[in-house]
């Protein structure tokens, strides 16, 4: 099978049972180390329910992601613009980021937009993207990738990189859920970010496909003192709390 990351030949290294009874081939890149399952069929069933109910960390890993990426904002963007949470999910964290004062937007092709109604991604202008747990739900990176590119020149994103040697019992599998299909370690991030003529830094699962003139060093020292560099500047944000409601219901009265 051809690496859908590098387009080089890959190598079946095991086989798993998907959604528990489907069984899939994972295929791992020599190249640029890159793992995927074979082609996935068994998507449709794997998304009915696009945000599984054992997903008990989801409300936790919102308020971590907003520290991490307020922080990233007020040291390296303008945080007056606009931002976009890609694949953004139920809409919690554009909700978290805006209650900051940020002017985050929200996109997903598969869930229910419930706390973020409203603020819609428009083709608006977009200073950085965040897509959190996206890489490993895609079918075609590279593809979905120039497409991210297309509305913003700036990712920040989670990714737990694969372990080498591969285990086929490392928990990111998530085989019972059928949506991890994709897996990525340091060398196949840098080699995407390569491609399209992007940097890419990294500390602990937080990653950045960045042009601008960011240094590993910096990137790392932030994210690793996100709570502290939260509360310092956190505070020179104005909450879009009331301006929000406010927006809503002059929306509901035209
Ligand atoms: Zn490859």
């Amino acid at each position: 099978m051809e690496c859908n990351v590098c387009k080089k030949d890959t190598v079946e290294i095991f086989e798993g049972i998907i959604l528990g009874r489907y069984k899939v081939k994972y295929y791992f890149c020599p190249h640029c180390e890159h793992l995927q399952t074979e082609k996935p069929y068994w998507l449709d069933e794997a998304y009915k329910e696009p945000i599984a109910p054992e997903d008990t960390g989801i409300l936790q890993r919102n308020l971590n992601n907003r520290v991490v990426t307020a922080s990233v904002i007020s040291c390296f963007y303008d945080g007056d613009k606009k931002f976009l949470d890609y694949a953004g999910g139920y809409g919690i964290f554009v909700r978290l980021m805006r209650d900051v004062g940020f002017d985050f937007v929200w996109a997903d092709k598969y869930s229910q937009n419930l706390f973020a109604k409203n603020f819609e991604y428009n083709n608006d202008k977009i200073e950085l993207m965040t897509a959190f747990e996206v890489m490993e739900h895609l079918e075609n990176p590279m593809e979905e990738l120039e497409r991210m590119f297309s509305i913003s020149p700036e990712i920040l994103f989670t990714q737990n990189v694969l372990p080498l040697p591969v285990q086929r019992n490392w928990w990111y599998f998530a085989p019972n859920s059928g949506q991890h299909i994709s897996f990525y370690t340091n060398k196949t991030l840098d080699f995407m970010a390569e491609t399209f003529g992007k940097k890419h830094l990294c500390c602990q699962e937080y990653h950045l496909f960045t042009e601008k003139d960011i240094e590993q060093e910096a990137f790392e020292q932030v994210i690793k003192n996100s709570a502290h560099v939260y509360l310092q500047n956190a505070v020179d944000y104005k909450s879009r709390i009331a301006s929000d409601m406010e927006y809503v219901i002059n929306l509901k009265k035209s």
